[in-house]
C-alpha cells in the first residue's frame, strides 16, 4: 500500500509539528512554505519576547525528531524571544531532521481543490485526491495529496485600522506611515519611530508590547511621544489577569503596562474607533467620528495592532464550514469566541472540531482560530497530534485529550468578572499592599496616588 501523502501549507511552528506527527505515523508529509525559510512569520516579529516559556513552545513529536541530532532541549522555564525560538527550535527542526527533505520553501500556495471535482460536484468527491497549486518563482506548480492541513497562520492578513472591519477612509493612501503588527521599535526600525509622535491602535498583547517599547524609546530619545488609541472606553480591560495569569510573563506584561499608563508615559485616548486618516504636512491626522464626539489626533506614525483574520482566498474550491463571525471551524468557534469569553481556557480539541465538509481537509494552528485572538502554539500542537492520528485511522488517539491549557486569569465569565468590569487591572493587588488591584499597587509604589481604577 502506498503511504498517505499529506500536504501541509505553512512551515510555522504548527506546520512543522504537523509534519513531525504525520511522519511519526508512517505517512508522507510535504510542507509548502511561502517564505524563503521555515518560521517565516516569526521572523517578522523575532524581536518580541514570548509570554509562554519553552515548556509550552516545543511539540513532543518534534522533540522526538530532534533528540537524535544532538539537540539540547531548552530549559522549560525560560521565556525565549522570537529569535531564540527560531535558532533553538524551528531552524534545527527544519534543517537537521528528516523534515529537511519534505519542506519546499519559497512555495506559496495559491489554490486548493479536488482533482476533477469543482465545489458543487458531490458523488465520488471523497475519493478524489486534493490538488494544491503553488508558485515558486519557476512557474505554476501543482501537487496531489490525500489530505491537506492548512496551517498558514494569519500574520500576513492583519485587520485594518477602520473600526468597522473595513479600512479607514484614507488608510491605503497613508500606507507609508502605517505599520501593522509589532514593528521592531527598539531595533531595526528605531530610526522610523525615534523622536516621533507614534499612535498605536489596539488593546491586545501586540499593542501593549509596542507601547512599552515606545515608552522605553521615549526615555532614550527626547521627543518620542506614544499615544494609545483604544476603541473601547475601559483601558483596564487590556491590562490582563496579572498575578492570576497562569502564564506569568503574560500577566506581568499587563501589570507593567498598567504602571506605565498610570505614570503618564503614554497618552491614552479611549473611545476612539478610527474612521478617517488624512495626511497634511507629512503628518497623519487620525480621526474618529462617532455620533457623540468626533475628534482627531495628529501623529507622525500609526501602528495598527488590531489583530488578524484568516486568508481564505485560496480555499474557494474547498467545502468549508466556518462560523460566519469568527471565521473559525463551526465546532471550534463557540469555544474561542471573544464576545463570549477571553479566558484562553479553550478545551483541547482536534480532528473532530477541525475537519471540514471536504473529508481530509483540516484547518489548524493560528489560522484555525479565525479572528479570535487567544491562540497559543501548544493548542496547535495538540490539534495536529489529533489530526495525524485521525488520518492514520487511530480514532481513539484522535479523540483523546492530552492537554491542559494555561488560563489568562481574565475571564468575562467566572470568578474575576466583577473585578475586571469594576475597573480593576492587572489582577488582584498583593495581600500586603493596600490597593484595589495590581496596577494600583504599582502606581502607589511609584509615588502616584493610584492607577485610577475604582
Ligand atoms: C507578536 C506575536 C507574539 C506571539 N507570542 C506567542 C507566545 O508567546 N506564545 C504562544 O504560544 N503563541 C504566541 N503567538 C501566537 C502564535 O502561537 C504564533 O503566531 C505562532 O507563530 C502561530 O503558529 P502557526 O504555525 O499557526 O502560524 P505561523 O507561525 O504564522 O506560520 C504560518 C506559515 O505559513 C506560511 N504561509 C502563509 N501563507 C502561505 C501560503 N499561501 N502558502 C504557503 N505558506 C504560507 C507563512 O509564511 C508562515 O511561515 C504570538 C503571535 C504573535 C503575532
Amino acid at each position: 500500500m502506498p503511504t498517505k501523502k499529506v500536504a501541509i501549507i505553512g512551515a510555522g511552528p504548527v506546520g512543522l509539528a504537523a509534519a513531525a506527527h504525520v511522519l511519526e505515523r508512517g505517512m508522507t508529509p510535504i510542507v509548502l512554505e511561502a517564505g524563503p525559510e521555515a518560521g517565516h512569520s516569526i521572523r517578522q516579529w523575532q524581536h518580541v519576547q514570548l509570554f509562554s516559556p519553552w515548556e509550552y513552545n516545543v511539540d513532543k513529536a518534534a522533540a522526538r525528531l530532534l533528540e537524535p541530532t544532538g539537540w539540547n532541549s531548552p530549559d522549560p522555564a525560560i521565556y525565549p524571544t522570537g529569535t531564540e525560538l527560531l535558532e533553538r527550535y524551528i531552524e534545527p527542526l527544519a534543517t537537521k531532521t528528516a523534515l529537511r527533505d519534505v519542506i519546499r520553501t519559497s512555495s506559496r500556495v495559491t489554490a486548493v481543490g479536488r482533482v476533477g471535482f469543482d465545489k458543487a460536484k458531490t458523488r465520488g468527491r471523497e475519493a478524489a485526491p486534493f490538488e494544491i497549486r503553488y508558485q515558486n518563482g519557476k512557474g505554476p506548480e501543482a501537487l496531489r495529496a490525500d489530505a491537506v492541513i492548512d496551517v498558514s497562520g494569519a500574520w500576513s492578513s492583519p485587520n485594518p485600522a477602520g473600526s468597522g472591519g473595513l479600512t479607514a477612509i484614507g488608510e491605503p493612501e497613508a500606507a507609508a506611515q502605517i505599520s501593522y503588527g509589532m514593528p521592531d521599535v527598539l531595533g531595526k526600525e528605531r530610526a522610523r519611530f525615534a523622536g516621533k509622535t507614534v499612535a498605536v491602535l489596539g488593546a491586545g498583547h501586540s499593542a501593549i508590547g509596542t507601547l512599552i517599547d515606545l515608552a522605553t524609546l521615549a526615555q532614550q530619545v527626547p521627543g518620542t511621544r506614544p499615544i494609545w488609541l483604544l476603541r473601547g472606553t475601559n483601558p483596564a480591560k487590556a491590562f490582563g489577569g496579572g498575578a492570576n495569569d497562569k502564564l506569568v510573563a503574560r500577566g506581568e506584561l499587563g501589570t507593567h503596562f498598567a504602571a506605565i499608563v498610570a505614570s503618564g508615559q503614554v497618552l491614552v485616548e479611549t473611545g476612539f474607533p478610527v474612521t478617517t486618516i488624512s495626511q497634511s504636512d507629512g503628518r497623519l491626522r487620525i480621526a474618529t467620528s462617532s455620533a457623540c464626539c468626533g475628534r482627531s489626533i495628529v501623529a507622525d506614525e500609526l501602528v495598527v495592532a488590531t489583530g488578524f483574520r484568516p486568508d481564505l482566498s485560496f480555499l474557494g474550491e474547498i467545502r468549508l464550514r466556518l462560523d460566519p463571525a469568527i471565521e473559525a471551524p463551526v465546532a471550534l468557534a463557540p469555544l474561542i469566541d471573544p464576545n463570549e469569553h477571553s479566558c484562553g481556557t479553550v478545551r483541547p480539541h482536534g480532528a473532530r472540531e477541525l475537519t471540514q465538509d471536504d473529508p481530509g481537509f483540516y484547518l489548524a494552528g493560528m489560522k484555525s482560530y479565525g479572528r479570535a485572538p487567544t491562540f497559543l502554539m501548544i493548542t496547535g500542537y495538540e490539534q495536529v497530534r489529533s489530526i495525524a492520528a485521525d488520518l492514520a485511522g487511530d480514532r481513539e488517539a484522535a479523540e483523546r485529550v492530552e492537554l491542559e491549557l494555561p488560563e489568562t486569569g481574565v475571564c468575562n465569565r467566572g470568578g474575576l468578572e466583577g473585578g475586571v468590569l469594576a475597573g480593576c487591572c492587572g489582577g488582584p493587588a498583593p495581600a500586603s499592599v493596600e490597593a484595589c488591584c495590581a496596577a494600583d499597587a504599582s502606581a502607589k509604589a511609584a509615588g502616584k496616588s493610584g492607577c485610577g481604577c475604582s
